[in-house]
């Protein structure tokens, strides 16, 4: 009997294992065939300035909407197209997409307003011939547009002459660098020193648990103060509460987002908050 059900055991993974391959395969080939600009979206979360309550800056963020089994995030998507040579092709299409909405909305926004863009560090530190941003710089460079490129940490671990080039021609048509879920990457803080970067976010789980006497809340504080002894200014990712928003403010950080302020939202919805210039209390 034992051994009757160890095979069936065994059947039973194996099965589970090809169903969840073929399940991958499938999404690669979704995503391969996927009409790009019908089928992906951008929606846009606020980044707020503590000091004044208003919109400063909003982030970027890719969904799929994909025809059967609906939108998608892209942490169920984003792995399948790095690792099946996808990425590329979305990136692209992400930054000509944001590129696009941040000319429109310089139009009627202060000129301090920026729209922040994800990149894969992977992305950033191959020598691909074509890159995401490389259509657009000129663009920038004559509009009041300005952009942010968000990386995580981990992009230190690639090709750092490469990463260098990268951000010596980003900086030079005025695009600022953001280190994402800072705190959570493989990286030393002496990268800090060597790369010149504009904006550091606290990661979600140090704001989250923000008890204090913690030792999140004390990463998180110690990484305002310094960031503010670098130069660089800080933007705390995840805020859900009115608690943790007056907690980052008496820390001094600079900027918050998070579902307490918004949501990722459509640009559509975005666009008329930013118009009246809302401000959150
Ligand atoms: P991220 O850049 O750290 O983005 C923040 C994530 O936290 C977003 O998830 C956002 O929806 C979510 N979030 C914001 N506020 C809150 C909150 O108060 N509570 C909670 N629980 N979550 C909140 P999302 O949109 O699912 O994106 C996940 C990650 O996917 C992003 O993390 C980013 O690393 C990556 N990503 C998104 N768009 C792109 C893109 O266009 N290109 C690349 N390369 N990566 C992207
Ligand atoms: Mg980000
Ligand atoms: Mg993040
Ligand atoms: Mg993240």
């Amino acid at each position: 009997l034992a051994k009757h059900s160890g095979r069936n055991r065994l059947c039973y993974f194996t099965d589970i294992m090809k169903s969840a391959r073929s399940q991958r395969q499938q999404l690669i080939n979704d995503l391969r065939e996927a009409p790009l600009g019908k089928q992906l979206r951008l929606f846009y979360q606020p980044i707020i300035d503590l000091s004044n309550g208003r919109i400063v800056k909003a982030e970027a963020l890719l969904r799929w909407q994909h025809p059967e089994q609906g939108l998608k995030l892209p942490d169920e998507f984003l792995g399948v197209a790095e690792e099946s040579g996808l990425m590329s092709s979305l990136e692209h299409w992400v930054f000509s997409e944001a590129a696009a909405q941040a000319v429109n909305w310089s139009e009627f926004m202060d000129s301090s307003f920026q729209v922040t863009i994800n990149s894969s560090p992977l992305q950033f530190t191959q020598n691909i011939h074509s890159k995401p941003w490389e259509a657009h710089l000129e663009k920038f460079l004559h509009s009041n547009t300005s952009i942010v490129i968000e990386l995580t940490e981990n992009v230190f671990l690639g090709d750092s002459e490469q990463l260098e080039r990268n951000f010596t021609e980003l900086r030079d048509a005025g695009v600022q660098l953001a280190l994402d879920d800072f705190g959570t990457g493989y990286s030393s803080l002496a990268y800090l020193k060597r790369f010149d970067v504009n904006y550091l976010k606290i990661d979600q789980s140090f704001v989250r648990e923000n008890e204090p006497g913690s030792s999140s809340h004390a990463i998180a504080e110690t990484i305002i103060m310094m960031a503010h002894k670098l130069g660089l200014q800080v933007v705390a990712e995840g805020v859900e509460t009115a608690e943790q928003r007056d907690w980052l403010k008496a820390a001094g950080c600079d900027f918050a987002q998070g579902f307490f302020f918004s949501k990722p939202v459509p640009a559509a919805e975005l666009e008329p908050v930013l118009r009246i210039g809302y401000t959150h209390h």
